[in-house]
């Protein structure tokens, strides 16, 4: 296929990579970021669209996003799929597909999970809405990029699954950390905690695969000092999402809303900018209630 690719930071280049490496013909652009091996580098955005079957963008946020789509949209062959894997807000993803219809092309909200290690080996999950038609166009590359797609619905879906999904993440990694913190200050050993938990109904993907106490459970990056991993301020800016998405729908989420003010605190005043998201725990260990 031919394949234009806007957007070549630490998640877009190995992505784009590996789509060239399978053999398809791949144009990339970005302001900055050097090109992938293998992918040729177009001089702007719209000349990294023009002719291309299907349009990948993996940008920072919503903003840039619609500002990316108007320029790239008119550039696009009738047919074609704008297909976004950025993490932005459901109006943004639902506007630019709604642009990109009314223009003759599909469009796609495809966000990801899997980070920059499963944007590497391939192994992304890609959470998908949009047509069907474009869905089965794209499906071929998601397959070459991730492990799973999940057509989730009509577009604006893949967001909303995806915010949704981190809202849990988020909050479930706080109550991991401040449980901990607790445990800690009654006397309770770690291991001991962990393999009661983690076996017990307080047991979660936060606690029994990322468990954020260093040298209790699996491998993870409370072993290397929580370097990221999922770093704190990305966690953020899916909690932001969340709730961004919460006001517009006037949904009531008092948990995700307590998280993104946590996180906010640790990223903005108390050095967690840089920091994986599980290092909430170091983060309660130093703290009373006061
Ligand atoms: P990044 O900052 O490394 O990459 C973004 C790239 O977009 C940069 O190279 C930047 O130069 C380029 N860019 C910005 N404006 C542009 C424009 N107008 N035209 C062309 N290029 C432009 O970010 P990333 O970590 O690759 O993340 C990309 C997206 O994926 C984000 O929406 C993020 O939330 C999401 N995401 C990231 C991770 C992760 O672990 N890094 C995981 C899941 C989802």
């Amino acid at each position: 296929m031919k394949i234009g690719f806007i957007g070549l930071g630490n998640m877009g280049a190995p992505m784009a990579a590996n789509l060239a490496k399978d053999g398809h013909d791949v144009t990339g652009f970005d302001l900055a970021a050097p090109m992938p091996e293998g992918v040729s580098k177009a001089d702007t955005a719209a000349a990294a669209a023009t002719g291309r079957d299907v349009v990948i963008t993996m940008l920072p946020n919503g903003a840039i996003l619609r500002a990316v789509a108007e320029e790239v949209i008119p550039a696009m062959q009738k047919g074609a799929v704008l297909c976004d894997c950025s993490t932005v807000d459901v109006d943004s993803a639902r506007a630019v597909a709604e642009q990109a219809e009314a223009a003759g092309l599909g469009a796609l909200d495809a966000p990801v999970s899997g980070g920059v290690g499963g944007a590497t080996a391939g192994t992304l999950t890609f959470m998908v809405g949009g047509g069907e038609d474009a869905f089965n166009t794209v499906k071929p590359l998601f397959d070459i990029m991730g492990q799973k797609a999940v057509h989730c619905g009509a577009s604006g879906a893949g967001q909303a699954a995806k915010i949704c999904n981190n809202m849990i993440l988020g909050v479930t990694m706080i109550a991991t950390c401040e449980a901990f913190a607790l445990a800690d200050k009654l006397g309770l050993d770690r291991q001991k905690m962990f393999d009661v938990v983690s076996t017990s109904s307080g047991y979660s993907w936060s606690m029994n695969a990322y468990c954020p106490a260093p040298g209790v459970g699996p491998q993870s990056p409370a072993d290397n000092d929580y370097q990221p991993g999922f770093a704190a301020e990305l966690m953020l800016k899916d909690l932001r999402l969340s709730q961004q998405a919460a006001e517009s729908a006037d949904a009531d989420t008092p948990m995700g809303q307590m998280a993104k003010a946590l996180y906010e605190q640790f990223v903005e005043n108390e050095g967690g900018k840089g920091m994986d998201f599980s290092a909430m725990l170091p983060r309660f260990e130093k703290r009373g209630r006061g």
